[in-house]
């Protein structure tokens, strides 16, 4: 067995004539692939009960990996055990990047990895032709199932020689579809994201966004074959050991969010042992996906501060001040406490893009579709991060 997975995965989708490393070589079998994986799409997505190690799961888009339908997102995660325990619990889906937690979730990563490539779907974000080689050194693996690079613009994903970036490293072995993760809920950028055929999932921040353009966007993405991972639907991070209303709560923003945006799957942000098994609970008992008045419950569970990502404030301040970057990098400190990561983040930015810009006119909080205090927001953000 080795870590190309010539065995059959936890994804339980491999023929075990070849491994899934040497299916995305060759752009004829891969095509072939595609076509056969999407046709037969749409019955496999909607055959009853579909499970992966007895949980929930789901038929990943086009790539037709299963995937449990609460995925492990890593962003917190710096013990490689909290890994194993997610493993040892089911779920298969894993996600990391270099940038988390300075290098310690890649790292924690690649401890178990090297023994337990095989049963994960692994999504890893980085760009095809810049740092997945580095990534997948440090991931103890030579492939990746999913490339997710931080895109948020229509000029982002048309960038010329992206594809070819891309299909190198696919003819290559090293990675299997190519998509996108993406803070910025608009139609027109899920649209053109089918229109350029190449990508085949898109991790994007769902939220209590009211636009209902932007999820009919998500559902003929769907339809395309794209698959749908869902992040930053939950307002703040599960805490070490959650409550027990801490519990219901998340049940019901996951039942929402698999609902609602009809996501394949939530990546959900676990640093705990307590966590994992919160969310191993949520899969198992699957009653918030069935849960009554879940857009209601969405909203209620909601805390004052969270942002919906709708886009709104985007251009719309006379200084430049980047209201929407900041207010997630202040969710980032506050709620992820993440405070080195959104300090890292804020630097980014141009001086001029900063809070310290921020001269209190106003005009962002009248077009905040979550009527959200943003001066204050930004004022904080820049006394912590700055
Ligand atoms: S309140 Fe500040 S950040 Fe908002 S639009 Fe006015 S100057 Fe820009
Ligand atoms: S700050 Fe308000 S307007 Fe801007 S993206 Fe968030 S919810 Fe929308």
């Amino acid at each position: 067995m080795s870590a190309n997975g010539e065995k059959k995965s936890a994804s339980g989708n491999l023929n075990h004539s070849i491994t899934r490393r040497d299916f995305f070589k060759g752009s004829a079998a891969a095509a072939l692939g595609a076509a056969a994986l999407g046709s037969s799409l749409r019955a496999a997505e909607t055959a009853a009960e579909l499970t992966v190690n007895g949980l929930p799961a789901v038929v990943f888009g086009r790539s037709g990996l299963k995937v449990t339908r609460i995925s492990f997102g890593g962003i917190l995660m710096t013990e490689p055990a909290v890994l194993s325990h997610v493993l040892d619990r089911g779920i298969n889906l894993v996600h990391t990047a270099p940038g988390y937690m300075n290098g310690r979730s890649i790292e924690a990563f690649g401890k178990v990895l090297k023994t337990r490539r095989q049963e994960t779907v692994l999504a890893t974000k980085v760009m095809p032709g810049k740092d997945l080689d580095s990534a997948l050194k440090t991931l103890n693996t030579d492939y990746t199932d999913f490339i997710i690079p931080p895109m948020d613009s229509i000029e982002e994903i048309s960038r010329p020689g992206l594809r070819e970036e891309f299909e190198k490293a696919r003819q290559a072995g090293k990675c299997g579809h190519m998509g996108f993760a993406c803070h910025t809920q608009s139609p027109e950028l899920i649209d053109k994201m089918v229109e350029l055929g190449f990508y085949g999932l898109i991790l994007m921040s769902y939220a209590d966004t009211g636009n209902p353009a932007f999820i009919d966007s998500l559902d003929r993405a769907r339809k395309a074959g794209i698959g749908i991972l869902a992040m930053k639907g939950l307002p703040k991070r599960a805490a070490g050991n959650p409550t027990a209303e801490e519990r219901a709560l998340y049940a019901t923003l996951c039942g929402s969010m698999v609902n609602r945006l009809h996501a394949h799957t939530i990546l959900a942000s676990m640093g705990s042992f307590q966590a994992v098994d919160m969310y191993r609970e949520i899969l198992e008992t699957r009653l918030s996906f069935h849960a009554p008045n879940l857009e209601e419950s969405y909203r209620a569970g909601l805390d004052g501060s969270y942002c919906a990502m709708c886009d709104n404030c985007r251009g719309i301040c006379p200084n430049g001040v980047a209201v929407k970057d900041i207010v997630r990098f202040r969710m980032y400190d506050r709620d992820y406490r993440m405070t080195a990561y959104a300090r890292t983040e804020y630097a980014g930015l141009a001086e001029n893009c900063r809070a310290g810009a921020c001269d209190n006119c106003g005009l962002c909080e009248n077009v905040c579709s979550r009527h959200l205090p943003l001066r204050g927001m930004l004022s904080e953000a820049h006394a912590r991060l700055a």
